[in-house]
């Protein structure tokens, strides 16, 4: 059975883990993401890549990397959002040197919504949305059973459809994104206004009265989905709130949300 290097790339966490033909996970690993610059922050992610290589016995046929957009098609280069160290950044040419492996780099959402539609909540459905909802918001379409890529490879980038017009300042630099009102970075600039008890009431207010409501609804704007499946922190934070929000109402053109990570890396984090 061939193994695989997978790697999971977030503004937050870089993680790796040995994967087999059959999704099986071994020695998952994982630290923060951390270094200023491009360099260091290549440093950072080796670093995982060879601690998770050393530890596994099977012989490896190549590495799978699922990191937030936008990026150059088939990752030859990525200049992720949530990470700002690295504009044009040639992750492709690097890992492939660093592993002396072929390397596969996408989109993490669009590696969610493969990894949902082979294993996961969205094993038999043809037509849903996968959506990241971390750090950032990222998003992957599946029609008629294909993963839809784009000219660019960056197909339903959710995050960057705008949802307040003139609201909150967003990465990217527009106003109001998906992404600037309802994403794990909205919840911790509203923790921060607060102090003691009321660090943990305002991020449980922002996540039920903003952060459901607005995913929810831009779920619900891309057309009406068969399945919605999320992942990344929403896992164990917003799982309910999120479900009752989506499942409210909607329950005729949604089977249900269910929360996963791209290829099943990640999980508590
Ligand atoms: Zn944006």
């Amino acid at each position: 059975m061939d193994h695989v290097l997978a790697i999971d790339v977030g503004g937050t966490k870089m993680a790796a883990a040995v994967v087999d033909e059959a999704g099986a996970m071994a020695g998952r690993t994982q630290v923060p993401t951390s270094g200023d610059d491009g360099e260091s922050l290549f440093t950072t992610l080796a670093g995982v890549v060879d601690g998770v290589v050393a530890g596994t016995s099977e012989e490896l046929v190549g590495v799978g990397v699922g990191i937030g957009g936008p990026m150059a098609k088939g990752g030859v280069t990525v200049s992720p959002l949530n990470i700002l160290g690295w504009r044009a950044f040639p992750l492709l040419a690097r890992l492939r040197e660093h592993t002396g492996l072929p390397v596969w780099i996408d989109n993490d959402a669009k590696a969610l919504a493969l990894g949902e539609g082979w294993l996961g909540a969205a094993v038999g459905v043809d037509d849903y949305l996968a959506m990241v909802v971390s750090t950032g918001v990222g998003g992957g379409v599946v029609l008629d059973g294909q993963l839809l890529d784009g000219e660019g490879g960056n197909a339903g980038h959710i995050g960057h459809v705008i949802v307040v017009p003139g609201g909150r300042l967003c990465g990217c630099g527009a106003h109001g994104c998906l992404e600037a009102e309802a994403s794990g970075l909205r919840v911790l600039d509203a923790m921060m206004r607060g102090t003691g008890a009321a660090v943990e009431a305002a991020a449980n207010k922002v996540i039920h009265t903003v952060v459901c409501q607005e995913i929810a609804r831009a779920a619900l704007d891309f057309g009406g989905p068969e399945a919605v499946v999320t992942g990344e922190r929403v896992e164990l934070l917003w799982r309910q709130s999120l479900w009752e929000t989506i499942g409210g109402g909607t329950s005729e053109v949604m089977r249900g949300v269910v929360a996963r990570q791209a290829l099943g890396l990640g999980g508590r984090n």
